[in-house]
């Protein structure tokens, strides 16, 4: 067994960064007073490739290529502490699709898989970078509008569903139709008290959301506070 193992960073022949893998071994012999070591260096730089790959791959939605529902969670979670640590306000909507179901029947799980990425992209390109984006899950997306009022939110809210509003999805070059939204709002600021963690802000959205359904879909609703 080695005395001193660990996994370290350094410097190849190329000068390339290297990801090692460092064994030092120190003899019987120079722990009796006499000088000799034996020390191996593994190249470990393609496991570390890959070790970061799959880290991120589990953060992120195969079909939309946004982020999934666990790195979603973590990143609200993230910008709320930062929300309470600066006072700063944050928004967060939940989208969900209107009658998504029957695309599914109508037209086939394939062409509403297509239909999922490209509202995916739709909604990526209607926000900002420093707005974070992900897929709830099956037909329900997750914005979280990061220094927002919810009023603000509801601003970006219509802006969206005006978008939707101007695009024709199309089947088979014959069937043109709509895609409408329902969209749930809840912010945050230091006045809102009942808000402790990612948990309770979605609750909140995806309770505003439902009132939309209830109501009769494409429509917008905020959480009081
Ligand atoms: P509502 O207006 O109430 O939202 O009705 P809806 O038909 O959109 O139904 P709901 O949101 O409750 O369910 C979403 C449906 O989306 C359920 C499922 O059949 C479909 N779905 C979920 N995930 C996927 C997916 O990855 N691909 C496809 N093609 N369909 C999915
Ligand atoms: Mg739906």
């Amino acid at each position: 067994g080695a005395d001193f193992s660990g996994e370290m960073k350094c410097r190849g022949a190329k000068k390339q960064a290297q990801d090692v893998f460092l064994c030092l071994t120190v003899s019987q012999k120079a722990k009796a007073g006499l000088s000799s070591v034996v020390m191996t260096l593994q190249d470990i730089t393609a496991w570390k490739r890959l070790e970061r790959q799959l880290r991120k791959e589990a953060q992120i939605d195969v079909l939309t290529k946004l982020l999934n529902q666990g790195a979603m969670v973590d990143r609200l979670n993230h910008e709320l502490i930062r929300a309470k640590r600066y006072g700063l306000e944050l928004s967060c909507m939940m989208i969900d699709i209107d009658f998504f179901k029957v695309i599914n029947d109508k037209f086939g799980h394939q062409k509403g898989d297509r239909i999922l990425h490209k509202v995916a992209r739709m909604i990526r390109d209607c926000f900002r970078k420093v707005d974070v984006i992900g897929r709830y899950g099956g037909d329900e997306f997750v914005v979280v509008l990061p220094e927002t009022s919810s009023q603000n939110a509801y601003y970006a809210a219509n802006r969206l569903q005006r978008i939707f509003a101007e695009t024709l999805f199309k089947y088979k070059k014959v069937i043109s139709f709509h895609i409408t939204l329902s969209i749930g709002i809840a912010g945050y600021s230091a006045k809102t008290k009942k808000i402790k963690d990612a948990k309770d802000l979605i609750a909140l959205a995806d309770g505003e959301m439902y009132n939309c359904k209830m109501n009769g879909r494409n429509r917008i609703s905020v959480a009081k506070n």
